[in-house]
């Protein structure tokens, strides 16, 4: 049964032929705006970071990169000319059999603003992860306060696609201090959590790339989850963020980042290791070394 045949015994109404027009003249939505609609479900999480690549996606039905990309309801993106020929035979999606309705269609459009920038005040493309890492605190509240994101913790795509870090991780890396200060304030901020890459904690993060200022790291260090434990994680190949700072912060606050982690009873990975008998356990997404005596 096709939706666009005529039949011949009846002329098409001007009715019948503009809603024909409409099924074949899908809605387009610009891209930053269609992102900023969607939840903070993990399958939107995934749908997001697929139109952060919208350039390098393949469509499900010619296996070519996408042309005029265009979504379903279930979120699933084909060439807006392959999914039409598709409704054709079936109404349904070739992804996942959901049916579809074609005026349910959205062709996404080019984004409103160059390069997936944000525009201020206002949560869009960049996800809440990316705008920490950003430091923009106006879209970071805008998130928290909208209600967007519920789950202060919850873990996103960094901007170079690498998945499994919270925005307290990021603000951290990028020297973010306002935005680090605004998410400490928050009531379920948890420094302890480890990214799902590479197994580091905000610390690590810190200690990593600080080079302006020690009081973003003296936060984190006070915050009420960090302790001992925390100050002497090691990531996915052994190390703490007291190595971080050892071996690669390149800034001129590196040696004050040292004193100051050594203050709060911080090891390297060799320290941790010298003369105590090693106990590894592992969690989903990481190492512990526990030191015992
Ligand atoms: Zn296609
Ligand atoms: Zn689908």
């Amino acid at each position: 049964m096709s939706a666009y045949r005529i039949n011949s015994g009846d002329l098409p109404t001007r009715e019948s032929r503009l809603h024909r027009f409409k099924q074949r003249s899908t809605s387009v939505i610009p891209i930053d705006e269609y992102v900023d609609s969607m939840g903070n479900s993990k399958y939107d999480a995934e749908v997001i970071e697929t139109l952060f690549n919208i350039q390098g996606t393949q469509c499900a039905v010619c296996l070519e990169t996408v042309e005029n990309p265009t979504i379903t309801t279930c979120k699933h993106i084909f060439c807006k000319k392959c999914i039409y020929q598709s409704l054709k035979h079936r109404k349904e999606c070739p992804c996942c059999r959901k049916e579809i309705n074609p005026e349910s269609l959205i062709l996404l459009g080019k984004a409103n603003s160059d390069s997936y920038k944000i525009t201020e005040g206002k949560a869009s493309l960049m996800g809440f992860v990316i705008a920490c890492e950003n430091g923009n605190l106006a879209v970071v509240q805008d998130y928290i306060n909208s209600g967007k994101v519920k789950d202060v913790n919850m873990k996103g795509v960094r901007s170079n696609g690498w998945k499994g870090y919270t925005g307290l991780m990021m603000a951290a890396r990028y020297e973010r201090l306002d935005v680090v200060k605004y998410l400490l304030s928050l009531p379920q901020i948890d420094v302890s959590l480890t990214d799902d890459t590479v197994g580091w904690n905000a610390l690590h993060c810190a200690c990593y790339n600080n080079k302006h200022s020690l009081e973003l790291l003296k936060l984190l260090l006070d915050h009420s989850t960090c302790n001992e434990r925390v100050i002497n994680k090691t990531d996915n190949v052994g190390r703490t963020p007291l190595d971080k700072a050892q071996y690669n912060n390149k800034g001129e606050l590196k040696n004050e980042i040292i004193d100051l982690m050594r203050k709060r009873s911080a090891k390297s990975q060799s320290e941790l290791e010298e003369g105590a008998t090693l106990q590894y356990f592992k969690t989903h997404n990481s190492n512990y070394i526990l030191h015992v005596k």
